[in-house]
């Protein structure tokens, strides 16, 4: 089979197309025939081994992808083969056939296609564990979404919108921001706006009660000064890739929380994880909220692709095709 394997870490140039041997199912485990696959930030990081989990190599990058069941190892029960299924894993699905463990697969409503359901696990999931399990978000409340227009941003302003709240959208450009307004955000303005500060405070009166900090670096300091007194900030990325920094007395002024998101931890959490797809997938079922692909590229042009969300050219979910 074709896959995308990484034998040393660094940039985009390091993914090399392989032939390899189609992977056997073991016992636990689905096969699949993979049909899209969503590109994350976090397979960039991986690959240049600057992400939370180590990385180690050889590997074939990819946590999300969408495909047909193929095969079924010992003991798994509630797929049938034939069925277009969403998975989200650790690594593995850059490639034409990846076998995950049967509790990495996940339910996909039919109105999706393979594009919409790679695009799925996880920005849809990270959203729905940064705004309510972690952030504890509450109808009424105020969040700022930074990066909205990108893959988590754009699965975030639809999940907020979905619990109620009111979205200030962030973002680069205004093809960004007019895509995030399409998806319901309330506000929306640009990351580089002199004022924004001063019109966070605008249209909340008071700061933000969350916010959903993807980029880091210098913003830090100012998505600290944005949120009202009690705001949590929710740290999920850095995609600035510059390094912030935080004076903790800060947060005694105003009361204010920092939470970590990663969610990675969360897969092992079977409750949690049902608690997210009982939320999400009547949502999704109902065209609610929908994930947003952006560029599909051939795997073979994974490196391509990889530049594109780099130079900050992507909307939505970027997605590959074996
Ligand atoms: P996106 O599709 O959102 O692409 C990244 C976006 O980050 C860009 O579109 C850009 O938006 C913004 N950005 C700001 N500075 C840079 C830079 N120097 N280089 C590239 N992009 C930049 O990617 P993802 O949805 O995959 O991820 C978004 C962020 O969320 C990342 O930081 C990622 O690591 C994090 N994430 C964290 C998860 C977790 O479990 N904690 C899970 C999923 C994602 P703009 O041009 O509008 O600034």
């Amino acid at each position: 089979m074709k896959a995308i394997l990484v034998e040393k870490l660094g940039g985009p140039e390091v993914l090399q197309l392989a032939e390899l041997p189609k992977p056997a199912p073991k016992a636990g485990e689905v096969l699949v025939r993979v049909r899209a696959i969503g590109l994350n930030f976090a397979d960039i990081l991986a690959v240049r081994g600057e992400y939370l989990a180590p990385t180690r190599l050889p590997y074939i990058p990819g946590m999300e992808f969408s495909g047909i069941v193929e095969e079924l190892g010992e003991g798994v029960e509630g797929v049938q083969p034939g069925q277009l299924v969403a998975a989200l894993g650790g690594s593995g699905a850059f490639a034409e056939y990846t076998a995950v463990p049967a509790r990495a697969v996940l339910p996909v409503p039919s109105n999706l296609n393979a594009y919409e359901a790679a695009a799925l696990p996880v920005s849809f999931y990270t959203a729905f564990f940064a705004l309510h399990t972690l952030g504890q978000a509450k109808v009424g409340e105020s969040v700022l979404i930074q990066a909205a227009g990108g893959a988590l941003g754009t699965a975030s302003v639809q999940v907020a919108k979905a619990m109620g709240l009111q979205v200030i959208a962030t973002a680069s450009r205004k093809e960004k921001l007019e895509l995030a307004r399409s998806l319901g955000a309330d506000q929306a303005f640009l990351s580089s706006d002199p004022t924004l500060e001063s019109k966070v405070r605008q249209v909340t009166g008071k700061g933000v009660d969350l916010l959903m900090e993807l980029v880091g670096g210098e913003g830090f300091a100012q998505s600290l000064r944005m949120l009202a007194p009690r705001g949590r900030l929710l740290v999920i990325g850095s995609a600035s890739q510059q390094q912030a920094t935080l004076r903790p007395v800060e947060l005694m002024k105003k009361n204010l929380s920092v939470i970590g998101v990663w969610l990675a931890p969360f897969l092992a959490d079977r409750e949690a994880m049902l608690e997210a797809t009982q939320f999400l997938t009547p949502l999704l079922a109902t065209g609610h909220v929908k994930p947003v692909v952006g560029r599909v590229f051939p795997l073979e042009e994974a490196a391509q692709a990889f530049q594109y969300v780099l130079q900050r050219a992507s909307t939505g979910k970027v997605v590959l095709e074996p």
